[in-house]
C-alpha cells in the first residue's frame, strides 16, 4: 500500500504543529532526514525554532555506532519528563535501530509515540496522526520498500548542493556490517526517475549533486545492466548547469574500469573516490567477506590516478577486526603507505550485536586495539599532511559553503570545498567582493595541514564567480528571514554564514 502524503494533515483544529528531527550516523541517515523533514513539512508542520520546544520530536537513530541504544533510551528517558508536561508532545523513532529492535522501544519506552522503520519513512505522518487520533503508539516496520525513499518530499540542508539516492540496501554480507539485515536487498531507482531528481535540484538552484547508494558500482545489477552506473555519471555530465557531480560508496571488488573511463571523460564528474579498504590483510578481508584483496584494491588506485592523475583519494579501515594480528595489521599500515589516502575514516572495531563478527573467536583485546589505532592513524596523518603540503601554491576553485570553520570568528576566514573535495579556508582581500554559499571562488593555497588548508590571498590572487547558487542561496535567506548576505568579513556574526547544526 502507498501512502499519498499530501492528504495527511496534522489535527485541523490544533494549531499549526512544530517538529525537529534529531539526527544518528551516517550519510544515508542524514539524507532519511532531509525526507522526513520534507514529508512533515507538506504535512503541515514548521520546523521548531532552535532552543524551542517541539511538538514533535523525531529519532532518526543508527544501530550502527556503539552504544546507540542507551543513547537512544537516555534522549528517551529525558524527553519523558517534558511529555509529562506537555502533554499533546510526540515522540517519534525511526532509523536503523527502530527497525533493528522493532516493538522493544514501546515496550521499554511506553511513552513514545510511533516507531516506524527504514521501508516506511513515508508512513511517518499517517503514524503519527494515527497515534493522536487513538491515543495509542503506532508501530510499523516493514521487511522491504513501499515507496522508494527519494519520491518522496525533501527538505534540503543546502541549497547549493544535494543528495540524490541511486539505490537503497545491499546485497554483500560483509561480516561487521549490520546494514544487509536493516536496510535490504539492494534496489536499484530507474536512471529516467534519478536524472530527473537531479534536474530538479539544479532547477532548484543547486550546482553539486552527490549520487548516494551503499554500493554505487553494483548499480544497474537489478535491471541487468552491468555499466549502468557509469551510464549514469556520463548522462549527469549532460545537465546543463551541473557543475559538480560526486558519488558514495563504491565498493572495490565490484569497481570497473567503465566508471574509471567515466569520470575520466566526464567534466563536471569531480576527481575524488572514497574507496573503503577496510583492511590490508588479505586474511582479514576474507574474514570480513570483503571479495577483494589488497592487490587488486592497489591496481584500481594506480589505474584512477593513471587516468586521473589530480585524483583524491579517501578510505574507511577498521582496526583489530577479529583475529587480526600484528602481521595482519602490518600488511594494513603497509598498505596505507603506498595508496597515499588524502584522509581515511578510521574506526576501532567493536562488537556489533546481530553481525556474524560478533561471534568471532579472537577478539582483539581494547588495548591492542587502541595502540593499533593510534599508530595507524599516525601514519595516516602524516601522508595526509605531506599530500596536502603538494597543494601549496596550486590555484583552486572553491565553491563556498554556509559552514565555516571553529576559529572562524577569529580568522575571518570563510570556507569552500576544492574539486577534489578538499577544505579550504579562505580570507577575503580587502576591498574584494564576498561570496555568497554556492558561489565559487578561485585562489591560491598558501598554508597546508593535515586536515584543511588555507589559501590568504591578496587582491590580484582573488576571483569570485557568483552562481546560480549563491541566488539560490539568496533567495532561502530572504524567504527565510528577509536580509541577504551583505556581511563584512570580521563582523561578530558567523561571518554572515548561519551554521545549520540542527534540523529541524
Ligand atoms: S558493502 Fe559491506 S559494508 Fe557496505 S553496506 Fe554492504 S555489507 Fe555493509
Amino acid at each position: 500500500m502507498s501512502i499519498d502524503v499530501s492528504v495527511v494533515k496534522p489535527e485541523e483544529t490544533t494549531t499549526t504543529r512544530t517538529y525537529e528531527v534529531r539526527t544518528f550516523g551516517c550519510q544515508m541517515n542524514v539524507h532519511d532526514s532531509e525526507r522526513m523533514s520534507g514529508l512533515l513539512e507538506s504535512s503541515g508542520y514548521v520546523p521548531a525554532e532552535d532552543g524551542e520546544r517541539a511538538d514533535l520530536v523525531v529519532f532518526n537513530t543508527c544501530a550502527v555506532r556503539e552504544n546507540a541504544d542507551n543513547k537512544l533510551y537516555g534522549n528517551l528517558g529525558m524527553l519523558k519528563q517534558v511529555k509529562d508536561v506537555h502533554t499533546d508532545m510526540q515522540i517519534a523513532v525511526g532509523g536503523c535501530l527502530a527497525q533493528k529492535d522493532q516493538n522493544t522501544i514501546i515496550e521499554k519506552a511506553p511513552w513514545v509515540d510511533v516507531v516506524f522503520g527504514t521501508h516506511n519513512i513515508g508512513s511517518l505522518p499517517t503514524l503519527l496522526e494515527r497515534a493522536r487520533h487513538n491515543n495509542k503508539a503506532e508501530a510499523e516496520l516493514l521487511e522491504s520498500l513501499e515507496v522508494f525513499p527519494s519520491t518522496l518530499p525533501t527538505k534540503r540542508d543546502k541549497v547549493y548542493s544535494g543528495w540524490v539516492s541511486i539505490s537503497v540496501g545491499c546485497n554483500n554480507t560483509c561480516t561487521f556490517c549490520i546494514v544487509p539485515s536493516l536496510r535490504g536487498k539492494e534496489q536499484d531507482r530507474r536512471p529516467g526517475e534519478i536524472l530527473a531528481e537531479v534536474q530538479a535540484l539544479v532547477d532548484d538552484g543547486a550546482i553539486e549533486v552527490t549520487l548516494l547508494g551503499q554500493n554505487v558500482n553494483s548499480y544497474g545489477v537489478g535491471f541487468g545492466d552491468r555499466q549502468a552506473f557509469s551510464k549514469l555519471l556520463r548522462a549527469c555530465g549532460e545537465i546543463e548547469g551541473l557543475e559538480r557531480v560526486r558519488f558514495t560508496s563504491p565498493h572495490p571488488a565490484m569497481f570497473t574500469d567503465d566508471v574509471i573511463d567515466a569520470m575520466a571523460e566526464t567534466p563536471n564528474v569531480m576527481p575524488v573516490l572514497h574507496m573503503p579498504l577496510q583492511s590490508g590483510s588479505d586474511k582479514v578481508l576474507k574474514d570480513m567477506k570483503r571479495s577483494y584483496r589488497s592487490k587488486k584494491f592497489l591496481g584500481i588506485l594506480e589505474k584512477v590516478r593513471e587516468r586521473i592523475p589530480e585524483a583524491v583519494i579517501t578510505t574507511d579501515i577498521i582496526v583489530g577486526f577479529p583475529g587480526e594480528t600484528e602481521e595482519d595489521f602490518a600488511e594494513t599500515l603497509r598498505v596505507v603507505e603506498e595508496s597515499r589516502f588524502s584522509s581515511a575514516f578510521t574506526f576501532q572495531y567493536s562488537i556489533r550485536p546481530g553481525t556474524p563478527a560478533a561471534t568471532m573467536p579472537n577478539q582483539v583485546p581494547k588495548a591492542v586495539v587502541q595502540e593499533r589505532y593510534e599508530r595507524l592513524t599516525a601514519l595516516q596523518d602524516r601522508i595526509a599532511g605531506e599530500e596536502n603540503r603538494k597543494q601549496m601554491g596550486k590555484t583552486v576553485e572553491l565553491m563556498v559553503t554556509a559552514e565555516s570553520g571553529r576559529k572562524a570568528e577569529q580568522t575571518h576566514r570563510l570556507s569552500g570545498r576544492a574539486r577534489d573535495q578538499r577544505l579550504v579556508h579562505f580570507s577575503v582581500p580587502t576591498g574584494c567582493e564576498i561570496p555568497r554559499p554556492g558561489d565559487l571562488v578561485t585562489l591560491p593555497i598558501t598554508e597546508a595541514g593535515s586536515f584543511h588548508l588555507i589559501s590568504d590571498p591578496d587582491a590580484s590572487q582573488y576571483s569570485v564567480r557568483r552562481s546560480r547558487a549563491g541566488d539560490a542561496w539568496d533567495r532561502a535567506q530572504a524567504d527565510s528571514c528577509g536580509t541577504g548576505t551583505t556581511q563584512v568579513p570580521g563582523s561578530p556574526v558567523s561571518l554572515g554564514l548561519p551554521t545549520i547544526v540542527k534540523r529541524s
